[in-house]
């Protein structure tokens, strides 16, 4: 439960930050936001003296935990050799060589700062390339905050009920396209009508923006066939699911190729990242080869190419994945359990690390399917958990996250904080 200081601190912020906050979800802390005095492992200790497990990990990018001391002395090693030189530097080739090995083989990146600025990129190049104006998305993806992509949009876009923003141009809204997740007659629909003018069909191949939901079998080798079809060309939004399904991503996972890949969160092992892959021939068409534009003071930050490279080496070395998935796994059957035993209907949807529940029985297999959630629940569920030493994301859009340092008792206590949640949440009700 949030103190004093964290109390004092966020009154003060209200009057400077819109929400008292840099970024909207950090205000759907219940019942305010706590400050952050340090992170460790799989912990955040906060300013008012508390211990919390951490399932939001920053929404994502720490996968080794807070400070692993691997990538934490890569990066002491770097700050020595300065941090910003605004000119080509070694490590940037290594990162970028990994990366393409793993998820664009005999391809091109390009990095840049966010997942925001990726995907934007990303479909410039794919208007660039096609010269042609329509992006099919999906209702609650979330892409980042640019213009292209605030329509239909997940995450704290939907946790605020703003899925198309304000300040964004109709003229700029239209040309985004909104197809259902899951439900590929809305895609053929759509493609049918514009088929012949639409770049790319954007997708995030696993949605964490919108809770978690899972593509169903066959759905993204159908987006595979329809974008072939029309002779548009796919996107996968690996923001969150690169390095995080396994080392080779959705690609590798669902066995279907995309023609552009966009990674942002763990490849940067912690610092601002973003980055696009691509085809050569797609590639090279990015300044200062083509005349698809492109350009950063901080793109291939040094401190984040050092951390994003030393995270993977991490992760290459030590394959935290199985016993990720399996810690998963545990929570999602606890959660499971301790809602039915309760008396609370719901739906638990996990994938390797990932894991998230909604208070509803039946599936969610769909943005339509998150929204009939009873969020009364999630929060309240979010704000006990908090009382009890647990962070999951304040918000039912978005996902929990693990990583490779929750251990078995991390996971034990995390646990027996859910049985005794649920036990408070059926009392509360
Ligand atoms: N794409 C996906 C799938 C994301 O989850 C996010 C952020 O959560 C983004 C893009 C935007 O990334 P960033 O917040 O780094 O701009």
């Amino acid at each position: 439960m949030p103190g004093k200081r964290s109390l004092k601190l966020y009154e003060e912020a209200r009057q400077l930050f819109p929400g008292g906050v840099n970024s909207p979800v950090r205000a759907a802390v219940k019942p305010y936001p706590f400050y952050v005095e340090r992170g460790e492992g799989p912990y955040i200790f906060t300013v008012d003296g508390e211990k919390l497990i951490d399932y939001v990990l920053a929404y994502g990018p720490l996968i080794l935990g807070h400070r692993h001391p691997r990538v934490k002395a890569a990066v002491e090693e770097q700050l020595e050799k300065g941090w910003l030189y605004g000119a080509p530097y070694e490590p940037e080739i290594e990162l970028a060589k990994k990366i393409l090995w793993y998820y664009m083989p005999g391809g091109m990146i390009r990095f840049v700062n966010s997942g925001t600025e990726a995907t934007m990129l990303a479909i410039r190049l794919a208007r660039g390339y096609t010269r042609r104006k329509y992006i099919v998305k999906f209702e609650g993806c979330y892409h980042g905050a640019h213009d292209y992509v605030l329509v239909g949009a997940g995450s704290a876009a939907a946790e605020y009920g703003i899925p198309a923003s304000e300040g964004v141009p109709e003229e700029v809204a239209r040309l985004t396209l909104i197809a259902k997740y899951n439900d590929i007659d809305t895609v053929e629909k759509i493609m049918k009508k514009h088929g012949d003018q639409v770049a790319a069909i954007i997708v995030e191949p696993v949605v964490g923006n919108a809770g978690l939901i899972l593509p169903r079998d066959g759905f993204l080798r159908e987006l595979r066939r329809i974008a072939d079809e029309h002779g548009a060309l796919l996107i996968f939004d690996e923001v969150i699911t690169g390095f995080r399904l396994g080392l080779r991503g959705a690609q590798e996972y669902f066995g279907v190729k995309a023609d552009i890949v966009t990674l942002g969160k763990i490849v940067g092992g912690g610092f601002p990242v973003g980055a696009v892959a691509a085809r050569r021939e797609i590639m090279e068409m990015v300044t200062p080869v083509g005349k698809v534009f492109n350009a950063g003071t901080f793109n291939a930050h040094p401190v984040t190419m050092i951390a994003g490279l030393e995270t993977i080496r991490v992760l290459e070395e030590t394959n935290p994945y199985p016993a990720m998935r399996e810690a998963a796994k545990r929570i999602a059957d606890t959660l499971l359990d301790a809602a039915g035993r309760n008396g609370f209907d719901v739906t638990v949807n996990h994938i390797e690390s990932m894991v998230q529940v909604f208070f509803k029985p039946g599936g969610v297999w769909s943005y339509d399917d998150a929204k009939q959630s009873n969020r009364k629940l999630y929060d309240k569920l979010h704000e006990i958990l908090l009382r009890k030493g647990v962070f999951i994301p304040p918000s039912q859009m978005e996902t929990w996250f693990l990583s490779a340092v929750h251990t078995r008792e991390v996971i034990d206590d995390t646990l027996s904080a859910i049985e005794d949640a649920f036990r408070e949440l059926r009392g509360a009700g």
